[in-house]
């Protein structure tokens, strides 16, 4: 264990304390960072990472204990860490959820929830036996712009919502987690579980069936993950939606909205960084608002200590992280099997709503430590 220099953890009172567990680039670059707007009601306690260089300099940084993967269980023991914020490669959340619950910490953890059914519901059980509670980081549940989109469908803007289209595409690094099998690397789970959501947060419902086409082109990066997958997804009520993700070409992120007498899309709307804009089209009227860069893993850690500090079950859940993860294990099946492939809906109670805005101005990101971004250009 590394303990940074004089005192360790600032009086806490009703405020949740959190271990952070793997600190790679959305560790440093988002969450570590974060908790300076979350003070209300979480601190940072602890930092868990294999990499000592990591561990000594924030540890130093954030003048927290950092503690090796070895020690995860004395992490644990700490009167200060009542919750874990799960920020490794998508193959290890299942683990360290489960550990965390059975020692009695609350689990915030990273997208996927998993990157299997099985270990979903192992997370969702561990949780609820221990009598903790469970989060996904669902960042864009906060987020003002979609927000706005959802609420703008709810209220009939576009009129009956009829079809979803999305692109979210990104250039990843060679040697990114992502790329890797074996760390729970593929498309589906990083940029298509994002559309995945949209859709249903949209919709405001869950697809029956799904089909999906995969590629994994000629670059060598996707040698065991596929480079990009077209995916189609039927929902009640007739309305359809389709989505591209790739691993292997340039930024673009954004959803459509057509309805019976108006359209909606949003440009950049799975970003955490920049500025989003919503547009909206009914008959000859066109409007445009902009929206400014904010913090959006802030706004989680507030939710989910309030959660955690009123007995509350959070949105998003592990229900819903759950519901993603079918979805996209069901697609990849489509892909693999080469047919559409049905899928009985989990029952989801609860969905992103306007009351659920949190305004957190953006944070500075801090220079980095042994951690690259995933994307290039
Ligand atoms: P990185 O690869 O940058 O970081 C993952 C970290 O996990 C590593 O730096 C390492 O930290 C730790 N780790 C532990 N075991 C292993 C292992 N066997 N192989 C590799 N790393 C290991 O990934 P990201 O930070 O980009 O992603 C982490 C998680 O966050 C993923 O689940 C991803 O889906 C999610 N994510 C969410 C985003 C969002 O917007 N909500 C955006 C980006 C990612 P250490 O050296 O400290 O041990």
């Amino acid at each position: 264990m590394s303990v940074a220099g004089a005192s360790r953890v600032e009086p806490h009172g009703q405020r949740v304390g959190f271990a952070v567990v793997g600190l790679g680039h959305i560790a440093q670059a988002a969450v570590l960072p974060a908790f300076a707007h979350a003070r209300k009601s979480a601190f940072l306690a602890a930092l868990v990472s294999g990499d000592p260089r990591k561990r000594d300099e924030l540890s130093e940084h954030y003048r927290v204990p950092a503690f090796r993967y070895e020690d995860f269980d004395e992490c644990l023991r700490l009167p200060e860490v009542e919750a874990v914020y799960i920020a490794l490669p998508n193959a290890l959340h299942a683990e360290y959820a489960v550990r965390a619950a059975r020692a009695g910490a609350h689990v915030l953890c990273e997208k996927p929830l998993a990157v299997t059914e099985a270990d979903g519901l192992r997370m969702i059980r561990a949780c609820e036996e221990a009598s903790v509670k469970l989060m996904v980081a669902y960042r864009l549940h906060f987020d003002e712009a979609n927000l706005r989109a959802i609420q703008a469908i709810r209220e009939g803007d576009v009129g009956d919502p009829r079809l979803f289209t999305s692109t979210f595409t990104v250039q990843v690094p060679e040697r990114n987690t992502r790329l890797s099998r074996e760390r729970g690397g593929g498309v589906l789970w990083d940029t298509g579980l994002y559309c995945i959501n949209a859709a249903r947060y949209l919709f405001g419902g869950e697809p029956t069936e799904v089909s999906a086409f995969a590629d994994r082109g000629g670059d060598p990066r996707f040698a065991e993950v596929e480079e990009a997958l077209t995916c189609s997804l039927r929902f009640p009520g007739g309305r359809l939606a389709t989505f591209v993700a790739s691993f292997g070409a340039t930024p673009v992120s954004w959803f459509e909205v057509v309805g019976t007498e108006g359209r909606l899309r949003l440009n950049r709307a799975y970003e955490y960084q920049g500025e989003h804009t919503l547009e909206r089209w009914r008959g000859q009227s066109h409007f445009s608002r902009s929206f400014p860069p904010r913090d959006q893993f802030g706004p989680e850690l507030l939710v989910f200590s309030e959660s955690v500090r009123r007995g509350e079950s959070p949105e998003p859940d592990g229900w819903e992280g759950l519901a993603d993860v079918r979805i996209a294990g069901a697609l990849y099946r489509s892909a693999r099997e080469g047919r559409a492939v049905a899928l009985e809906p989990l029952p989801i109670r609860r969905r992103p709503s306007l009351h659920q805005l949190q305004r957190v101005p953006p944070v500075r990101v801090p220079s980095l430590v042994d951690a690259e971004p995933p994307w290039r250009g």
